[in-house]
């Protein structure tokens, strides 16, 4: 994949960049300044940016879904205790898949009230460290899980809210490590199979335990037409066929998060809005066709809220020309601050931010610093050949699973979170040091 920072300014592939006097801007600040100021490698966030992404979800599900709808937060995406006071405040809840993450929306001041918790491998710790912290809601993945549940419950003497996380059987046709609806998926009990009818019979008879509902989540960077539509279609059909088997009618039906964002420019635009309205009038023509009430729908949107309100910064520190070959431009970060193309070949667009008016006209893989071949944020890219060392360079859409998913490997220290609000710009997570590296070695 390849791109051609000539013709940026009419294919930007996010608002909130552009270009002026031959350098590149993020959420209108100069990004060659914010690198000489905060040092890098360095990960950028428009808090403006995440606002108006929360918006698009929660104007939408306004409109078109029944009250009590509600737009969760994939924390997993990016977790600290900034993000979380940002999407609390627009009103959103959280999804949460650990300790870790709970135990961060706490810090927070997250409203504990608005916490879904996932995961395939809850252990009993976990379990109970998450009703103590009075996690709303237990997204129940399995029997075990169920059961553990259950018994942690009746010990506190509680009775615990939770979704049941059902299989549907769509493949989400993205990357395979993010496809989770699959019937051989690890996440959740399949339809397919009939264990997941008597999984929810389970659930319903445990006193401890209130069933509000079903999940399901089918895959993450999707952008295929209608994925979430048959979703409803399939979970839909669940429903009433175990009504009609049991007699037990959801409120709450949560569909998990998913949608793409636009890593480069031949990714398609997704029209959130558009896409969530269409989904409403699927669920609406299928309640009506199976006469059945329409519950209150979940979605967890994660990407989709931080990816394009994210970038990063790196210092080059060699352009190498192996002659006959090709060209290595190696940086100052790499997949330990951004481990996506070495898991799942995800593609970025990378710019030189000082050099937006250079042809871009070198081809080169631009690599990172860390001690293995596999490191690379992108291969075969263009960049202007006039690129020398000291230079500053930009990975574009870096909001999603990259702080995230930020090791201590080699050693190097995590980058700081640097947020961008309104012309202005503060530090949300500060940058490890030297010394934070070695704090719990014995
Ligand atoms: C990863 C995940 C999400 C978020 O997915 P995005 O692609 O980031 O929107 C939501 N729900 C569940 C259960 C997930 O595993």
């Amino acid at each position: 994949m390849t791109q051609t920072p000539a013709a940026f300014p009419e294919t930007a592939l996010c608002a909130n960049m552009d270009r002026q006097e031959g350098r590149l801007r993020f959420a209108g600040q100069d990004t060659l300044a914010l690198a000489r100021q905060y040092g890098t490698p360095l990960y950028l966030m428009d808090e403006d940016r995440i606002r108006h992404n929360c918006r698009l979800y929660t104007k939408a599900f306004e409109e078109h879904l029944p009250a009590g709808s509600q737009v969760l937060y994939a924390s997993k995406a990016a977790s600290f205790k900034g993000m979380c006071r940002i999407v609390e405040s627009e009103g959103l809840g959280l999804d949460v898949v650990s300790s870790g993450e709970i135990h961060t929306a706490q810090a927070a001041g997250f409203p504990m009230d608005r916490v879904y918790y996932h995961g395939n491998s809850k252990s009993d710790a976990d379990i109970a460290f998450a009703l103590d912290a009075g996690v709303g809601c237990f997204v129940v993945d399995g029997v075990e899980e169920l059961l553990s549940l259950e018994a942690e419950a009746g010990r506190r003497n509680r009775r615990q809210k939770v979704l049941l996380r059902i299989t549907p059987g769509i493949d989400p046709h993205t990357y395979a490590a993010v496809s989770t609806g699959q019937v051989d998926s690890k996440f959740g009990v399949s339809i397919e199979t009939g264990q997941a009818d008597a999984f929810v019979k389970l659930a319903l008879e445990q006193p401890h335990l209130h069933v509000a509902g079903y999940h399901c989540h089918v895959g993450s960077q999707v952008f295929w037409e209608d994925v979430f539509e048959r979703s409803v279609l399939v979970m839909m059909a669940f429903i009433r066929h175990m009504q009609d088997d049991c007699g037990y009618l959801p409120e709450e039906l949560d569909l998990g998060g998913g949608y793409g964002v636009r890593y480069v420019e031949s990714d398609p635009a997704i029209d959130i809005p558009a896409k969530i309205a269409s989904v409403a009038e699927t669920l609406k023509a299928i309640a009506l066709r199976l006469s059945l009430p329409v519950p209150r729908i979940l979605m967890e949107p994660g990407r989709s809220i931080v990816a394009d309100a994210g970038m990063t910064l790196y210092t080059v520190g060699s352009v190498k020309e192996i002659t006959g070959y090709k060209r290595y431009v190696s940086i100052d970060g790499g997949m330990s601050d951004n481990p996506r193309y070495a898991l799942y070949g995800s593609k970025y667009t990378c710019f030189n931010v000082g050099r937006m008016d250079d042809p871009a006209d070198m081809r080169c893989d631009l690599v990172g610093k860390c001690c293995e071949s596999g490191d690379i944020i992108q291969p075969d890219i263009l960049m202007p050949s006039t690129t020398k060392r000291g230079d500053t360079v930009a990975v574009c859409t870096t909001g999603a699973y990259n702080f995230s998913m930020a090791s201590g490997y080699n050693r190097l220290p995590r980058p700081p979170v640097v947020m961008l609000k309104e012309g202005t710009s503060y530090v949300a997570v500060k940058g490890e040091t030297l010394d934070d590296i070695i704090r719990l070695d014995i």
